[in-house]
């Protein structure tokens, strides 16, 4: 059921029950109130994965050079309240003089997707690790941003298709968390915004690792 067909049933339920049961009435509404949150979450990521596909096609994304720990430091900043809810530290490794090409609100947000996701899906007193650093790739040099967490882990079965818009791979734990099924989607179109890639490596029951890979260039112009 979406949002949608719950708050219009919820809604006639209450129009036709003529509010005798107080009680009821206020169990519908809360209902109500939890799925309209639920669904201007998804319109909010929506509206988010249309900007940047639109931004991307007429190449409005401005890449600048500038500071990895300061995206990273930022994204964290904004995890941390959930962070701090589950008692799950936030531990971030990357040299203060890292830089890449990039648009660090978008990068930024990135980050701070799969850190919730990081934060959602791991036990509490656990830890996420976020790291920036260089590596080769086929000889090309890249930049590479990390997030580790130590949680439930995806199933192999469910690792190709995990970045598509809406999918999940824990129906229930994703909707009793809130999950609109897009913050993965979002962050692949911003690495591709950079022409970048997000990957995964996961198991079951050990945790996860997902990286954002981005080309460096050594020169202030991006092609
Ligand atoms: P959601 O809003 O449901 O979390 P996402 O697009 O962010 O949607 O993630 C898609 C699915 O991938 C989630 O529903 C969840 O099943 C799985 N997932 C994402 N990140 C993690 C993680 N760090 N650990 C375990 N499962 C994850």
């Amino acid at each position: 059921m979406t949002p949608v067909t719950s708050i219009k049933g919820y809604a006639e339920t209450i129009l036709d029950s003529g509010f005798e049961d107080a009680d009821q009435t206020k169990k519908f509404l809360e209902i109500i109130v939890r799925q309209s949150n639920q669904l201007h979450a998804i319109v909010d990521d929506l509206l988010s994965l249309s900007k940047i596909e639109q931004d991307t096609d007429k190449e409005g994304i401005v890449l600048t050079r500038g500071k990895v720990k300061y995206v990273l430091n930022a994204a964290a900043q904004v995890c941390s309240l959930k962070a701090k809810e589950k008692d799950i530290s936030l531990n971030i490794d990357c040299p203060e003089d890292l830089e890449v090409a990039m648009d660090s609100t978008l990068m930024e947000q990135a980050v701070a997707n799969l850190v919730i996701n990081a934060v959602k899906y791991s036990d509490p007193g656990s830890q996420v690790k976020i790291w920036g650093y260089e590596i080769d790739q086929d000889d090309k040099e890249m930049l590479a941003i990390s997030v580790q967490d130590y949680g439930v882990g995806i199933g192999k079965e469910h690792l190709p298709r995990l970045f598509e818009r809406f999918y999940r791979s824990d129906k229930a734990r994703s909707r009793k968390l809130g999950g609109t099924g897009l913050g993965l989607a979002i962050v692949k179109h911003i690495a591709q915004a950079h022409n970048g890639t997000v990957s995964v490596e996961s198991e079951i029951g050990k945790g996860s690792v997902f990286t954002i890979l981005l080309p460096v260039s050594h020169d202030d112009e991006v092609s």
